[in-house]
Formats: C-alpha cells, structure tokens, sequence
C-alpha cells in the first residue's frame, strides 16, 4: 500500500505551513485501503490551490488525490464526463475543448482538481447567470469514515451529496465524479473592457452588463480612494477559429524576500495596469487562458509575497449595502498598513440553497490579497464584523483567519450540514486545520 511520509505543506497563500503525514493514493481501492487501515483522521487534498489551511493538519494525515487522474467516460453527444477527483480543469479543458465542450464554472485559475471543485463549490465569472460548480454535478462517489464508497447525487443520497458540496472534503474523499460539460465553438472569448472612475459606477457597470455577458469580473485599484477599476465582460464566441496555443508559464524562484508587494510596488502596478486599459482596444478577441487564468501566466507567483506568505479576503456582501461596505473596508484596509496588492471583484446570482456550506449568495464578491503581518488577525477580525453585519459570509476556500463564532455568525446552515457529517462521519475521521480551527466538529 501507498506509504505514509512526512512533508511541509500549505495552502496557496504559503500560511500556514504545517508539517503533514502524508497519503497518495493512485486509485480509489488505494483511498479505500487508507481509511480502513489507519485509525487517524485524514482530510484530503488535491492541488492545493485554496489559500488558506483547508487542505492542510497536523493531526490529520493528508490524502492527496492528485493521482487520480483517470476520465473513465464522455458522452460526446450530452457531455457528460466521468472522471477521477484529482483531474483538473485544465486537463479537462485541454482534452476537451478540441471536441467542443468547455467546464461549466471555471475559477481564476486552471490547476484546481474536480474533487477540490466540488468540495468548495466554486464560482465563475459567470455565477450571476450560470450559479456554482455544483449544479453540473450529476453523481459523485466518495470513500466514507468506514471505509467504504458509495455513490451520491440530488436524487440519491441527496443529504450526503449537499453536504459534501461545499463541505470542504470534511464528508469524505472524493474519487470520482459525473460533470456536465458546455457546448463551445471557439477557444475564443469575445471580451469587452469599461474603465471606470470610482467603485460606485464599477458595481453599475458590472449589474448592466449582467444580461449582455456570460462573463464578468472587475479589476480594482484599491489604493485609489475612489476605486477605481476596469470592468472586463465576455462570452464565448460562435466562429471558428483554429486552437489558440497553450502558453508555457514563467517561473518565480523560492528566494523572493518578504517585502517585495510593498505600497510602492502595488502602487505601480496598478497605475500600469490601469492607464494600459485606457490606452487598449476595448473590444477584442481573447484566448481562453488570457481570459480566464491570466494569473497562471506566472507559476508559482505566490512566491512574490516572500516567506510570509498571504491571504485572500473574499467576502460577499448582499446588494442593498454592499457599495458603502465595500468602501468602509477599503478604507480600513488602507488605514491599517493591509492595502491588498491585487482586488477582484464579482456579482453573485442565485445561491444553492441545497448546500448548507456553499459560499455564494446573491450580491457582490470582493477578494482582497493581503500581505500577512503580525497585526493581520485584528485588521481581519474587524472586516468580519462589517461582513456580519451585512449579512454575508467569507469564503472557506480562501480564509486562514476566520474565528469559530464569526463563521457560525456567517454560515446560518451550519447546524443542518453538521448534522449530516456526524450521520456520516459519526467519530469527526475527516478534520483539517481549517475545521479545527472553526470546531466544525460541534454546534
Ligand atoms: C489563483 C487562484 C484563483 C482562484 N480563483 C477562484 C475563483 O475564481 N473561484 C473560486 O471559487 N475559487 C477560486 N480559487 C480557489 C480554488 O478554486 C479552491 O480553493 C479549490 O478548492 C482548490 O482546489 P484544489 O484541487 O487545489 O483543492 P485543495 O486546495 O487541495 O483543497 C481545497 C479543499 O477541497 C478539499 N478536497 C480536495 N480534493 C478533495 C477530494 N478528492 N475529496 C474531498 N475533498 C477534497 C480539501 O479537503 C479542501 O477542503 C482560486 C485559487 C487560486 C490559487
């Protein structure tokens, strides 16, 4: 059987880093060979691209799902494909995408795998018209606490497959899973840009273009008191067009020192980023990578962050207040030496109302990369509160920060998952740092 080893792990934002006993499965009978034959707890894993600690514990050992690359089926006439958890969009992309068919949600970047998809329940820039990774999902399969693997789906263990749908890997290992997949005609997107003053008139653009484009996200300049930012819209195109090529990434070295994303450096790049937009074409044609993963241009650019690594603040805010919100967090933000290098920010449509742990609800999104320093916990306890406040909630996928009662406050479903993980998972075998932290284990 996979050997048990010892390896430093973190999220994407490089904090925390732990030092985790680690599994790698190569198939689901190997995932179902390590449940039954360890007594600890597990969490599984699969690229690591959530920020934070979720896939991630000292106490529990690690499952890494990223062997489990197998597409067992494709029905190229519905598209429907089976696949194993640990293959990613961009595997999915790249196989398919030459045959027509395209992921229904796509996040920022390509090298997230399905069961990490699933376990999030992650958005697009389209969820305002499209809703979350989950709702394409047809049927998963999951290695249970007792060892054993079984089949969910709305219709068939509805409770398991909710609950498991944005329960952050907490039900279970994911092994396999059954995705819908898009019709596409192009790796084309038809993009649009708007350049706008200030914040208020980002989040009217961002609402009008809501019934135009399948796509939409904005960039912010949170260093401008304003907010100033571009709006950038698309679809995907009905011509064909020959396969745009795949990009080979650069690579940042592990040597970047702390300090390198200071005010200076922000400030520059996002003067750069901006007046680049006023001087381009508003309307062109954009290769499915530049559009969607314009970040993964640069691997590993985590690393610029230095040894101290980042978080990201993604928080979302229903829409009656969600402008002065914003602004007010911004503001305290800037004024507490945490003015996030990069902001992004998304409309939301309907929420799965299904999934008790699921982020989106209809709003706005705003992601914040922060800078950890020592004051962060305290700037960040503060965000919460507004967040509270407001009636919305930060994403699990992203936190690091969260306290047990500020995530109760947010996630009013939480009793009703919590009752299906201990139907489940009765003895808490499925736990990370992330669900320590939170006590997800009880009310
Ligand atoms: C640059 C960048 C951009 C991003 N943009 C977006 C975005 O636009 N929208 C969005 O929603 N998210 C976004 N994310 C976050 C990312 O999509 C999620 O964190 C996703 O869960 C990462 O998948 P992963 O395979 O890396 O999983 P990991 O980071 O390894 O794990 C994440 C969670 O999934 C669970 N998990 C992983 N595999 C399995 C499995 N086989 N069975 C059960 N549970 C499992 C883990 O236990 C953990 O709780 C972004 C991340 C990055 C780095």
């Amino acid at each position: 059987m996979n050997k048990k080893q010892t390896q430093f792990l973190s999220g994407w934002g490089r904090y925390p880093t732990l030092s985790c006993n680690v599994y790698q499965p190569l198939n689901e009978s190997e995932c179902r060979r390590i449940i039954s034959s360890d007594s600890n707890s597990f969490i599984a894993r699969g690229a690591g691209r959530a920020y934070g600690d979720a896939a991630i514990s000292q106490t529990s050992d690690i499952v890494i799902c990223d062997r489990l690359t197998k597409c067992s089926s494709f029905n190229s006439r519905n598209g429907i494909l089976r696949c194993e958890a640990g293959v990613t969009i961009g595997q999915i992309i790249e196989t398919y995408l030459p045959k027509g068919w395209f992921p229904p949600v796509v996040p920022g970047t390509k090298h997230v795998t399905v069961g990490g998809a699933i376990a999030a329940d992650i958005h697009g820039k389209n969820h305002h018209r499209d809703g979350s990774f989950c709702r394409f999902v047809k049927s998963m399969s999951l290695t249970l606490a007792d060892g054993q693997t079984i089949t969910c789906s709305p219709e068939y263990n509805a409770d398991l497959f909710y609950a498991t749908a944005g329960g952050m890997g907490l039900t279970g290992i994911i092994t396999e899973a059954e995705l819908q997949l898009i019709p596409v005609k192009s790796p084309l997107i038809s993009t649009k840009k708007i350049v706008c003053q200030d914040l208020a008139s980002l989040c009217t653009s961002l609402e009008t273009a809501e019934k135009d484009y399948q796509y939409s996200v904005a960039w912010l300049d949170c260093l401008s008191e304003q907010g100033r930012g571009i709006v950038i819209l698309g679809n995907h195109t009905q011509v064909e067009f020959p396969n745009t090529k795949f990009f080979t990434p650069l690579s940042v070295p592990d040597i970047v020192p702390s300090g390198l994303i200071n005010g200076l450096t922000i400030g520059l790049f996002n003067e750069a980023y901006y007046q680049k937009a006023i001087s381009e074409k508003k309307e062109s044609m954009a290769g499915y990578n530049q559009f969607f993963f314009p970040l993964d241009v640069l691997n590993n650019w985590n690393r610029l962050y230095g040894k101290s690594g980042f978080t990201q603040y993604q928080c979302v805010l229903p829409s009656e207040n969600a402008l002065p919100t914003m602004q007010a967090m911004l503001k305290h933000l800037r004024q507490n030496n945490s003015a996030p290098a990069l902001a992004v920010l998304k409309r939301f449509g309907a929420q799965n109302n299904d999934a008790p742990l699921s982020f989106p609800m209809p709003g706005y999104t705003l992601a914040l990369d922060i800078a950890v320093h020592p004051a962060l916990q305290a700037v960040l306890a503060e965000m919460d509160q507004m967040v509270i406040a407001e009636g919305g909630r930060v994403y699990l996928a992203k936190d690091a920060f969260l306290t047990p009662e500020s995530f109760r406050a947010m996630y009013k479903h939480f009793p009703e998952w919590l009752a299906i993980k201990n139907k489940y998972d009765p003895q808490n075998k499925f736990s990370s740092a992330l669900s320590q932290r939170l006590r997800m284990n009880k009310l």
